[in-house]
């Protein structure tokens, strides 16, 4: 697998965490078997608190955005087409302002949407994935949303 270090790990502080076991410093395939990509901050996080405050279209135009960034690093990256996988979406936001991690969903949703664009499962349904878990992270300035998809065996 020919992997781009600087496209896909290069974060604000030069480290990415695997959301799926926290190793700081983690390559695409992480030790644990996930596969991890930083997504930066392509666009304002979406949480269930900002969807209140915005029309339509922007809602679409940002769920547009982090959708098509997870389609595209997971094409560039090159992973593979899994049965079935488990699905992490850390946010490492730029305070420390109380959060819960579940508000990040409409996020976390476009980016396993953008999964199933790359053809890694062909469909996010229970049968092919487990998650998005979502979590928040350390601080990051600027803010950085980072995911990882671990093959997993399901029923
Ligand atoms: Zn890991």
């Amino acid at each position: 697998m020919t992997y781009n270090h600087a496209q896909h790990l290069t974060t604000p502080n030069g480290t990415v965490r695997c959301p799926a076991c926290t190793t700081v410093g983690a390559t695409l395939r992480c030790d644990c078997g996930a596969y991890v990509i930083a997504l930066g901050r392509k666009d304002k996080v979406l949480t269930q608190n900002v969807e209140r405050k915005i029309n339509h279209y922007t809602r679409a135009a940002i769920v547009k955005t982090w959708r098509d960034a997870a389609h595209v690093l997971c094409k560039a990256a090159k992973i593979p087409a899994i049965p079935a996988i488990i699905v992490y979406v850390e946010y490492c936001p730029t305070n420390s302002i109380r959060r819960d991690a579940g508000n990040i969903y409409p996020t976390a949703k476009a980016i396993v949407d953008g999964i199933v664009d790359a053809g890694i499962i062909p469909d996010d349904d229970w049968h092919h994935c487990d998650g998005p878990r979502m979590s928040i992270g350390p601080i990051m300035r600027p803010a950085n949303v980072t995911l990882a998809i671990i093959p997993a065996v399901m029923a």
